[in-house]
């Protein structure tokens, strides 16, 4: 990210504002906590300084559980109400404007229209905004919505810092990732000076899981397969699963992050049935590019994370890595 690429995405937005032009702000599909945290302060910014601003993204048009205390999900607009010519879109922790794709008309003309202001961080980011704002070190796109607010003079407000730091907390695996480096604590200190609800937000977003979903989890984990030649983790979500527990997509975010304990295993990977197809979700340790790997196989992510979506059986996607993850070795 260089400053002036910040500083253009601040003039762009200055200038917006003072022609009465609302900010259309966009996250990627299946937000997470850095997509929806970052999007959202931006939103919560804009209003505190009087301007005006919706913020959507993809349907299907609903939030995980976890995600029920981030402030602002009653000023989130659905996609089918996005503005069609928006003069100035943002989007955020978003690689690719696949990642937009069903809102539709409005993501094209971003691409053909107006101004287009990317937030991102994702290593695999294909520079598809007018302004690139492209922090591939920074630890969430929260950071780098932070920057912007500074660039802009807006300063914070609580409902703002409660976003921030839920895209921080979770895009470092609660300050616990290769990414979390002497910044990304001093950004917590200084959002934690708002009197955040710490252990309130930790226990939402990562500690509570309905009884439903250890049944579901406790069948996931115990059909997990380790491949220990290629030290390889993997399990799967079908959604027959999903409906005999009556669990939400939503719900199984978090199973990565127990398959992915496996001390065996360099890479973890989860597969997930959707209605449009296998969601990949995959990690690293400290050897494999997951995020080329993801690329290769039509999705984007970071070196240690990554993921992808294809409309093909669990088996014959589990076949398409193990084939890339070879011709990667
Ligand atoms: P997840 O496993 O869903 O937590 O995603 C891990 C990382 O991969 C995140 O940074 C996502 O933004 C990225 N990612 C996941 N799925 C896709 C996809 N279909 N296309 C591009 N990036 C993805
Ligand atoms: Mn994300
Ligand atoms: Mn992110």
């Amino acid at each position: 990210m260089s400053s002036s690429d910040l500083s253009h995405a601040a003039t762009a937005i200055r200038s917006a504002a003072q022609s009465g032009f609302p900010l259309a702000l966009m996250c990627h599909v299946s937000p997470d906590g850095d997509a929806l945290g970052s999007m959202l302060a931006l939103h919560h910014l804009a209003r505190s300084q009087g301007v005006e601003s919706v913020a959507s993204f993809p349907n299907p048009f609903t939030v995980a559980t976890h995600y029920r205390s981030v402030p602002g999900l009653d000023l989130l607009t659905e996609s089918s109400a996005f503005p069609l010519d928006p003069k100035l879109v943002v989007t955020f922790d978003c690689g690719s404007l696949q990642r937009l794709v069903e809102l539709g008309p409005a993501a094209e003309y971003a691409r053909t229209g107006g101004e287009l202001i990317v937030l991102d961080h994702h290593a695999t980011n294909d520079r598809y905004g007018s302004i690139n704002v492209v922090d591939v070190k920074a630890a969430a796109t929260a950071v780098v919505v932070r920057a912007l607010a500074r660039e802009l003079g807006w300063p914070l407000t609580r409902d703002a810092a409660i976003c921030l730091y839920v895209g921080l907390v979770t895009d470092t695996g609660r300050f616990q990732f290769s990414s979390t480096d002497p910044s990304v604590f001093e950004l917590a200190a200084e959002l934690a000076s708002f009197q955040l609800p710490i252990s309130q937000l930790n226990r939402e977003l990562f500690d509570e899981h309905s009884y439903a979903y250890l049944r579901l989890a406790s069948r996931a984990l115990g059909r997990a397969v380790l491949d220990p030649v290629r030290q390889l983790i993997t399990t799967h979500v079908s959604q027959h699963d999903l409906a005999e527990f009556g669990v939400d997509y939503d719900e199984v975010e978090g199973l990565i992050e127990w398959i992915r304990s496996a001390t065996e295993a360099e890479v973890a990977i989860v597969y997930k049935e959707a209605p449009d197809g296998v969601r990949v979700s995959m990690r690293s340790l400290t050897k494999v590019d997951v995020g080329a790997l993801a690329v290769k196989l039509g999705g984007g992510g970071h070196v240690r994370a990554a993921g992808f979506t294809m409309n093909a059986s669990v088996e014959a996607v589990h076949a398409a890595v193990v084939a890339e993850l070879d011709a990667l070795s």
